[in-house]
């Protein structure tokens, strides 16, 4: 089936830009539209809008700003904690990234869709491998029974990329394999399969953990998870949120739960704010536990201090 996207500039919309525009202005205009219409679902028009120079514009610039600041060396790991259900006792982190500014922290979840929209995400995602692994090294000595979790971006799988940049590290992947859990999402399980179970199999041929992260966002079709070597699933936090005024939500906390249990995964549930949410999160025979009820994601240093309080 084929489909078009189009993008309409009438040229009374350029005066905000410029007032004498030129065939080029148009062309760019409609250009932008384009991308735009695509971006938000495609086979459709969409009309050019002087706004969207100027997200245009902002985001440029916030691409440059994370380019710097990743060549400066300036991005950060923090640490969430994951606790054992049932003992409370840490039994590994997730390792978060942050963009400190000097208008504070920009959210990942801002920069991490501008970086793949970019192509950056591939420098970012190696130098958070990196990270993980020289962390790694730091914590075998002491607690070489913890695991680091750690999310790599699914457009890698798209790029073909993901193997690119394991390939060079696998030396140093196989020496702290068990020791490192990667996080991806369902998104990632639908868009290329076959190199996906190929790059997968060959990282948990290593000892490496990995675990489908926002389960029950993606897609309804359940089949991947008998095709893709999985090994732990993380209910997403929305459900366990809601899952006290939700029933639609609660639902899905069981089900994830039973699917899990049923499979032999390790069940994880993110995002746990209240002993309410505990209560049944544990009721329910959840192994793991992750959130602002137990802590926040931290420094590394801090990690390893609560480690040894
Ligand atoms: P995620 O992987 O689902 O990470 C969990 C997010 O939930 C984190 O947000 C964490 O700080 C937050 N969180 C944890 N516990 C609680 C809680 O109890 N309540 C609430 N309200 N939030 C909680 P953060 O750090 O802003 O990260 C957002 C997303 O950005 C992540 O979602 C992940 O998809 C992405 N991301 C973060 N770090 C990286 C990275 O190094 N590489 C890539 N590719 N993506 C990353
Ligand atoms: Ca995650
Ligand atoms: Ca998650």
């Amino acid at each position: 089936k084929v489909t078009a996207s189009m993008g309409v500039v009438q040229c009374h919309q350029l005066d905000a830009d410029r007032p004498h525009a030129v065939v080029e202005d148009v062309m760019s205009a409609a250009d932008l539209a384009l991308y735009r219409c695509k971006r938000t679902g495609r086979a459709g028009y969409r009309f050019y809008e002087h706004l969207m120079r100027v997200d245009l514009q902002s985001e440029k610039s916030m691409e440059h700003e994370l380019t710097l600041a990743l060549k400066a060396n300036k991005l950060l790991l923090h640490f969430q904690p994951v606790f054992d259900a049932k003992s409370k006792r840490i039994i590994g982190a997730e390792a978060l990234i942050r963009w400190p500014t000097d208008e504070g922290f920009i959210s990942p979840a801002q920069f991490i869709p501008l970086a793949e929209r970019s192509g950056l995400i591939a420098d970012i995602d190696l130098w958070v491998l990196q990270q993980i692994l020289d962390h790694c090294d730091q914590l075998s000595r002491k607690h070489s029974d913890l695991v680091l979790s750690f999310n790599l971006s699914a457009h890698h799988f798209n790029k073909h990329t993901f193997t690119d940049i394991i390939q060079p590290l696998l030396p140093r992947i196989k020496r702290v394999g068990p020791q490192l859990a990667l996080e991806l999402t369902e998104r990632v399980m639908f868009e290329r399969t076959e190199g996906v179970i190929a790059s997968l199999h060959s990282l948990r041929h290593l000892g490496v953990h990995i675990s489908l992260d926002d389960f029950g966002t993606g897609f309804s079709s359940l089949s991947y998870l008998t095709q893709f070597p999985i090994d732990k699933i993380k209910i997403d936090q929305s459900f366990i949120k809601t899952m006290h005024s939700n029933t639609t939500a609660r639902a899905v906390v069981q089900a994830a739960a039973q699917i899990g249990k049923t499979l032999g995964l390790v069940v994880n549930a993110e995002g746990v704010e209240t002993e309410e949410q505990l209560a049944v999160v544990s009721q329910l025979g959840i192994d793991e536990v992750q959130g602002f009820l137990f802590a926040r994601p931290m420094p590394f240093d801090a990690f390893l201090k609560l480690l040894d309080d």
